[in-house]
């Protein structure tokens, strides 16, 4: 059960979920969101070409966010497994996310859905103090991510694992690898 992708709204708690997953479970964590704000803190052409976009809270376009995951899902620590976080964001990105996978002969084990409750999820965001957490902003990510992003949750119906996403980090990661287990 190595090959995962989190699932969830912004502010659901995604990344430091995957940061202790991908501990616990020794498979690295690529998170879409930390490669552009890499690139955009280096400067990079991609960085100068995906900047407005975080900045206004709109999805980089697919063509460039689906080069960067290829590219990133051929270096060698993602052969075993990987946790894949705020990617796939829409439908053409899973089925590209399909295709590289099943170029590779293989799939995903699981999607994880972080269940958090829209009101816990904007007052987290503004706690948070991100360059992209403006209210506006915050606002025009959770409405990308009803009409963009939840769409994946029926086209991973066959995968797909809600786990609840309120209470302590550990306490939601022992969820998470207890739900992982009892599917095997
Ligand atoms: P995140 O760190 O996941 O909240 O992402 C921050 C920002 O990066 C988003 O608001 C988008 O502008 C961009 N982004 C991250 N992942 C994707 C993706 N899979 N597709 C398009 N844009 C993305």
């Amino acid at each position: 059960m190595t090959r995962l992708v989190l699932v969830g709204p912004p502010g659901a708690g995604k990344g430091t979920q995957a940061s202790a997953l991908s501990e616990q479970l020794g498979v690295p964590h690529i998170s879409t969101g930390d490669l552009f704000r890499a690139h955009v803190g280096e400067q990079t052409p991609l960085g100068q070409e995906a900047k407005r976009y975080l900045d206004s809270g709109e999805l980089v376009p697919d063509s460039v966010t689906n080069e960067m995951v290829r590219e990133r899902l051929s270096e060698p620590d993602g052969a075993a497994g990987f946790l894949l976080d705020g990617f796939p964001r829409n439908t053409k990105q899973a089925e590209v996310l399909g295709q590289i996978l099943s170029e590779a002969d293989t799939s995903l084990d699981a999607v994880i859905q972080l269940a958090v409750p829209e009101e816990v999820v904007v007052a987290r965001l503004m706690s948070r103090g991100r360059a992209d957490d403006t209210e506006d902003v915050v606002r025009r990510r959770q409405q990308i991510y009803a009409s963009e992003t939840a769409p994946l949750l029926e086209y991973y119906a066959d995968v797909l694992i809600a786990v609840d996403g309120v209470g302590e980090v550990e306490e939601i990661s022992a969820r998470v690898l207890k739900a992982l287990r009892d599917r095997t």
